[in-house]
């Protein structure tokens, strides 16, 4: 089992590092937790594949020395789904940012989850569109302030894991870049589950999030993540009012059914019926 500050080399493409994200930003820690669950999970480099959208979090797929795809903007997800259709023996990652996911992805977002296709698509979710400046996005919590709000949003904000599950996702968690120590894990779950996996991570923008709403540098934000949810295991035990306005994480849905390119690809063969 890889420890804390272990050589992760192998899996990292140092030649175009550093990367391009702001100091404090929480998209490292989650490139971070992917590289030890892949570590952790042995997989192929050469039959692993990173797929990324556009935005902060679509540059992940540039730093792993694995096979990589930067697609367009919301786009990740049916990039993802062609490649899992043309050779469902790869392992398909797919980062996204919660706009990329649920803004312009949406659709693509909830059909993947509806046909439970082999994916593990990992949103970051930084209640903002960083690098286009700080908009608010469908995960900004209502009366955030954004560069598109100046007197705070009116839009209630997108439950990623509701939405997950509404829409039929077999695998669905979330965790924080504060939890870092369990977000590996959490990831590696998701990558071995046999269909469509969501991760949600709540992770922190620094540069635009943290400084219009006044929450502070990484450190603080990193203890507002700690502050603002709650494990699932004691979320449904503790009194409303110790967890209102707080967000439960952990798994909250992991179950086995027909996996959608391995379906395909037997109906093709004539290998039967998956109705
Ligand atoms: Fe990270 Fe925000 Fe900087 Fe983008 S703009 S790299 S999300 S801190």
């Amino acid at each position: 089992m890889p420890r804390l500050g272990q050589d992760l080399s192998t899996y990292l493409r140092e030649a175009v590092m550093p990367t391009v994200w702001c100091p404090g930003c929480g998209h490292g820690n989650i490139a971070a937790a992917i590289t030890t669950a892949m570590k952790n999970l042995e997989l192929d480099l050469d039959k692993s594949v990173l797929v990324g959208g556009i935005g902060c979090s679509g540059r992940t797929p540039f730093y792993f020395n694995t096979n990589a795809m930067h697609t367009t903007h919301g786009r990740a997800l049916a990039f993802a789904t062609g490649i899992k259709m043309t050779n469902p023996s790869l392992t398909v990652l797919v980062t996204m940012g919660d706009g990329d996911a649920l803004a312009i992805g949406g659709n693509h977002f909830i059909h993947a989850a509806r046909r439970n296709i082999d994916l593990t698509a990992i949103i970051y979710n930084n209640s903002t569109y960083g690098m286009t400046g700080g908009q608010a996005a469908p995960t900004t919590p209502i009366g955030s302030f954004s560069t598109t709000s100046p007197l705070g949003t009116t839009d209630p904000a997108f439950d990623t894991v509701e939405l997950a599950l509404a829409a039929g996702a077999s695998f669905v968690a979330r965790g924080t870049t504060y939890d870092f120590l369990e977000l590996p894990q959490l990831i590696a779950k998701a990558v071995q589950h046999p269909g469509f996996a969501m991760v949600e991570v709540l992770t922190q923008c620094p540069t635009y999030y943290g400084r219009m709403n006044k929450i502070g540098d990484a450190t603080a934000m990193l203890g507002w993540e700690r502050d603002t949810t709650e494990p699932l295991t004691q979320f449904e035990h503790l009194p409303r009012e110790v967890v209102v306005g707080k967000r439960p994480i952990g798994i909250f849905r992991e179950e086995i059914r027909s996996e959608y390119s391995r379906a395909y690809h037997e109906r093709l063969t004539g290998g039967g019926s998956h109705v």
